[in-house]
């Protein structure tokens, strides 16, 4: 049995992988389409200023879809290692779906935006989905009327949080990645910068990721699995602590 100490500052970057048993679908696993889209026809801006109502459709698509899905067994987890913690626990996340918040996750920095909000380019302002979009019209925002966009990161453009991120990446002592393929960057460059600050690096996934190299710890399998295993251990307090 090994304890994770209450003070080690623990650091989470999840990815499409721990969203996969809540039925919403990665889209490396899927041949480099995300639910039979190229990612070129609907998650980049070009693609917007093309087609709007292509973009706004899969996204719509998208947010229904995350609203029908329920976290899972990895993301309680999650919640049950932040509540041991503390302040302590933090987590980055590339997913847009929602579900870490909705499993009750708090200290989160969705760096990729959020399926349930829109964002006007313009005024730089969001609005939930839920108060500004139909199925028939591309929303408008009612400020200046420009076509809203989804408030999601594209291929192209830069994260949300990259400041607070940094600062989190070189002070965590435990990395802990989960889910995901370490292709997309910046986010797959993140475990350089931890382990370079001294972190240790552990990774669940299904598959050996891109970046297994810097990996101290890896645990094949899926992250329902295993995850919930792991949180056990650490937070067992009639266990010893030990240096995970
Ligand atoms: P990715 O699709 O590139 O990789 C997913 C990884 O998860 C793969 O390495 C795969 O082996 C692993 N995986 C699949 N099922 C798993 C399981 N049950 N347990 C553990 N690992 C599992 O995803 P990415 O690295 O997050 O990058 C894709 C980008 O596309 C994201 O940044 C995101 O913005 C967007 N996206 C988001 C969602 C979502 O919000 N749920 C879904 C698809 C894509």
């Amino acid at each position: 049995m090994v304890r994770l100490p209450r003070d080690k500052n623990v650091l989470v970057l999840t990815g499409a992988g721990i969203s996969a048993e809540s039925g919403i679908k990665t889209f490396r696993d899927s041949g480099g389409l995300w639910e039979d889209h190229r990612v070129e026809d609907v998650a980049t801006p070009k693609a917007f200023e093309r087609n709007p109502r292509l973009v706004w459709d899969f996204y719509r698509q998208r947010y229904l879809q995350s609203i029908e899905a329920q976290p899972n067994s990895a993301h309680y987890s999650l919640v049950e290692l932040e509540q041991y913690l503390g302040d302590n626990f933090h987590m980055i996340t590339q997913n847009i779906d929602g579900l870490h918040t909705r499993a009750g996750s708090k200290n989160v920095l969705e760096m990729h935006g959020r399926l349930r909000y829109t964002l006007c380019a313009k005024c730089r302002v969001q609005y939930p989905f839920t108060d500004v979009c139909s199925e028939e019209h591309i929303p408008v925002c009612p400020v200046c009327g420009t076509n809203l966009r989804p408030d999601i990161v594209w291929f192209g453009e830069v994260p949300y949080f990259l400041v607070e991120i940094e600062k989190l990446l070189k002070r965590c002592e435990l990395f802990l990645i989960v889910g995901t393929s370490g292709v997309v960057y910046p986010a797959a460059g993140f475990v350089m910068t931890a382990k370079y600050f001294g972190a240790k690096t552990i990774a669940i996934n299904l598959e050996q990721p891109d970046n297994r190299s810097l990996i101290d710890d890896f645990h094949m399998g899926r992250s329902g699995d295993v995850l919930p295993k792991l949180v056990q251990e650490w937070t067992n307090t009639n266990a010893l602590s030990s240096n995970v």
